[in-house]
C-alpha cells in the first residue's frame, strides 16, 4: 500500500514538501511545494528544466518530473512544517537513466536478481569555518593532533548536539561524533542500512550539517582539500552483502579476517576497477589533492595513496576492520551520495559475477614502505586521468550504459576544462620569466 502524502500532511501537520533530486555533480536541488498540491505531485511528479540542473539535457528538452519516494519522508527536525522528500527523475513517461538516484536503483535491482542486498554506512567528515572565508571557524583549535580533542568538539556542541538529536529524532540510530584530524574537523556516525536508505540519508546529512551549522553562524564544508596542510574530507563507506533473509552474506568465522570468499571477490571487483571509479568516488578537481596527498601537520592523510588492501590498517584503500565487512577508505567528501554506491555495488557485482581475486592482502605502513612497492597500481592523481580511465572501463559500461557513461564524462570533462584553462597564480610564478 503506497503511502499517502497528503495524509500524512495532516496526520504531521507538514505545510510544505521539498521534492528534492540530486543531479551528476552531487547539487541537491528541490522545489517547495504546498501540501495542498502533493497528492497531484506524488502521483505525476514536480515539473523540473533538466538543463537548468547538471544533467546531460538542452534547453529544448522537455520537462522533466521528479516523483517522489514517499518511504524517503524526513520531517525537518529543525522545521517540523517542512517534509523532505528524496525522488526519481522521469522524462517522457520513462526514467532517467543518466541521473544518479536511477543509476544506483538499476545495480540494486541487478543485486537483487542474483540474491543480494548490499548494506553500507557512510562517514561524512566535514569542517565547520567561519561564515564568509575559508578557515576554521574555532581559533583556539590549532592543536597538531587535534583528533579526539575533547575541548574543541565541546566547544561546538550546539551544533554537534543539535545534528545528532535529530538523527536520533529521525531513528537513524547515530551512536558516536567526534573531533577529526584536522582542525575545525568533526565526523558523526549513525548505523548503517540498505545502501539506498544510506544514499538517501547521506544527501540528506549534508543539507542538514550545512544547514544547522548556518543556523549557529558557521559554514559547514565536506569539501574534500580545503587546506594543503591539513587531513581532508573522506567518505569512509563500511560494505557488507546480505540475503534476503537478513544473513551477512561477507561474515564467515572460519575466513580470513573473517570474511567470506563470496566477501574477497566482491572485494576483488573494488580492487579491479577502484583506479576507474575514482571518477564517481574523487569526482572534483580537488578530490585529488586529498588522496596521494603529502603528509599532513598531524603526521598522516588519512587517505590511501594506492590500490591495496589490508587488515585492520588506516593506510590502505581497503581495511578489513572486523567479520563480515570492510571499509572503502577511496571516497571523498564531494562522492555524489547515489553514484557513490552504484560504483561500489557495481564493481562488486563484477567481481563475484568474474571472481575477481583481489591478490595478497598487504599488511605494510602504506604511508612510510609503499614507495617501495614496484608493482603495486596507483590510483589517479587527477579528475582527467580518473574521467579518462572511466570513460574506458569495461566494468562500468557494461554496469551503467554507455548514457550514463557518455553524459557523465562529458559533462566531467567541460568541468576539468574550465579548471585547466584558468591560469593560476602557480603558473605565473614559475613561469613569467621562462
Ligand atoms: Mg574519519
Amino acid at each position: 500500500m503506497t503511502v499517502d502524502l497528503a495524509r500524512v500532511a495532516e496526520d504531521k501537520g507538514i505545510r510544505y514538501f521539498l521534492i528534492s533530486f540530486v543531479d551528476l555533480f552531487g547539487v541537491l536541488r528541490s522545489k517547495l511545494v504546498p501540501a495542498r498540491a502533493i497528492a497531484e505531485m506524488q502521483a505525476d511528479g514536480a515539473g523540473f528544466a533538466g538543463f537548468a540542473a547538471w544533467l546531460d539535457m538542452t534547453p529544448a528538452d522537455p520537462d522533466m518530473f521528479a516523483i517522489p519516494d514517499p518511504d524517503s519522508l524526513i520531517q525537518l527536525p529543525w522545521n517540523r512544517e517542512v517534509g523532505w522528500l528524496a525522488s526519481d527523475l522521469w522524462m517522457n513517461g520513462a526514467p532517467v537513466e543518466a541521473s544518479p538516484r536511477i543509476v544506483l536503483k538499476r545495480q540494486i535491482e541487478r543485486a537483487e536478481a542474483a540474491g543480494y542486498r548490499m548494506k553500507t554506512g557512510v562517514e561524512c567528515e566535514y569542517f565547520l569555518l567561519a561564515p564568509d572565508e575559508v578557515a576554521v571557524s574555532d581559533s583556539r583549535d590549532i592543536q597538531e593532533k587535534p583528533c579526539y580533542d575533547q575541548a574543541a568538539l565541546m566547544r561546538r556542541f550546539d551544533v554537534i548536539g543539535e545534528i545528532c538529536d535529530a538523527m536520533i529524532e529521525l531513528g537513524w540510530n547515530p551512536y558516536q561524533n567526534d573531533h577529526e584530524d584536522a582542525n575545525g574537523q568533526f565526523e558523526m556516525n549513525w548505523e548503517y542500512d540498505d545502501c539506498l536508505i544510506t544514499a538517501d540519508r547521506h544527501a540528506f546529512f549534508k543539507f542538514m550539517v550545512k544547514t544547522v551549522a548556518e543556523r549557529h553562524g558557521y559554514r559547514a564544508t565536506f569539501m574534500p582539500k580545503p587546506f594543503p596542510n591539513l587531513t581532508g574530507n573522506g567518505c569512509h563507506t563500511h560494505v557488507s552483502l546480505w540475503d534476503g533473509g537478513g544473513t551477512n552474506l561477507f561474515h564467515d568465522g572460519n575466513g580470513e579476517l573473517g570474511l567470506s570468499a563470496l566477501a574477497y571477490r566482491f572485494l576483488g571487483g573494488i580492487v579491479h576497477s577502484a583506479d576507474a571509479m575514482c571518477a564517481l568516488f574523487n569526482p572534483t578537481v580537488n578530490s585529488y589533492k586529498r588522496i596521494d596527498a603529502t603528509v599532513t601537520l598531524s603526521g598522516a592523510t588519512w587517505s590511501p595513496n594506492a590500490i591495496s588492501y589490508s587488515g585492520n590498517n588506516r593506510t590502505h584503500m581497503i581495511r578489513i576492520p572486523d567479520a563480515g565487512r570492510f571499509e572503502l577508505r577511496l571516497m571523498d567528501g564531494a562522492a555524489n551520495p547515489y553514484l557513490a554506491q552504484a560504483g561500489v555495488l557495481a564493481a562488486g557485482l563484477d567481481g563475484i559475477e568474474n571472481e575477481r581475486d583481489p591478490g595478497k592482502r598487504l599488511d605494510i605502513n602504506m604511508y612510510t614502505e609503499g614507495d617501495r612497492l614496484r608493482r603495486i597500481r596507483r590510483l589517479p592523481l587527477n579528475l582527467l586521468d580518473a574521467l579518462r580511465l572511466f570513460d574506458r572501463n569495461k566494468v562500468a559500461r557494461a554496469a551503467f550504459g554507455d548514457e550514463f557513461v557518455d553524459s557523465y564524462v562529458k559533462l566531467k570533462l567541460d568541468e576539468w576544462r574550465s579548471y585547466a584553462t584558468t591560469l593560476s597564480q602557480w603558473e605565473f610564478d614559475h613561469t613569467l620569466d621562462a
